[in-house]
């Protein structure tokens, strides 16, 4: 079996290389965060050709990295479906009527029905589900609540990236008229930083 770590820092380097940047987000806001798969696109985590569009956004996070809520939400429901997301949170932003998926971890951090905080750890990253073996967040952005996440079904949703403002700044004051996502990961001064 290939060591994910080998495949992971292979992916990075391809991904740097090819200065692949995310979609939203300018390269200078968050310079160590790497976007593996955009939304809709037809290359998977592991740059093998996907045969249906992507319906969310990889982002490289070595296991054991805590996931961190995206914007304030309740857990609903956490996802253990080994076939898709593996193991996952769902959570719901009903002031905004969106949901917010992450998934792929190792272990969830959260109960059904908890409140959760901007920046708060829901759960821990790693490889269950269709991750390819390669350690990754799978976030997703959904208009209803996130469903199948496979690839080709896109019904209700939506790139993430285009309303991510950054790393989670317990300093800065978010928007409340409108829903704003932060990076899933720890990540200061720009750079994910997998021991915070
Ligand atoms: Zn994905």
């Amino acid at each position: 079996m290939t060591d994910p770590r080998a495949l992971l820092a292979a992916v990075l380097m391809t991904a740097a290389a090819s200065g692949a940047t995310p979609v939203g987000v300018s390269a200078e806001q968050t310079p160590g965060v790497v976007i593996l798969s955009p939304y809709r696109s037809l290359l998977g985590a592991n740059a093998r050709p996907r045969l249906l569009p992507h319906p969310g956004v990889d982002i490289a996070a070595p296991a054991g990295t805590p996931v961190l809520a995206a914007a304030d939400g309740i857990v609903t429901p956490l996802i253990d479906f080994e076939p898709g997301c593996g193991v996952g949170v769902i959570l719901a932003h009903p002031a905004f009527k969106h949901w917010t998926a992450y998934c792929h971890m190792t272990r969830t951090l959260v109960a059904n029905g908890q409140t959760v905080s901007r920046g708060e750890p829901i759960g821990l990253s790693g490889t269950s589900g269709n991750s390819a073996s390669i350690p990754h967040v799978h976030l997703e952005l959904c208009t209803r609540p996130c469903a199948s996440h496979r690839d080709g079904d896109l019904a209700g949703t939506q790139n993430p990236l285009a309303v991510v403002v950054g790393c989670y700044d317990p300093e800065r004051t978010y928007p409340i008229n409108r829903l704003v996502l932060t990076w899933p990961l720890p990540c200061r001064g720009g750079t994910v930083d997998a021991n915070r």
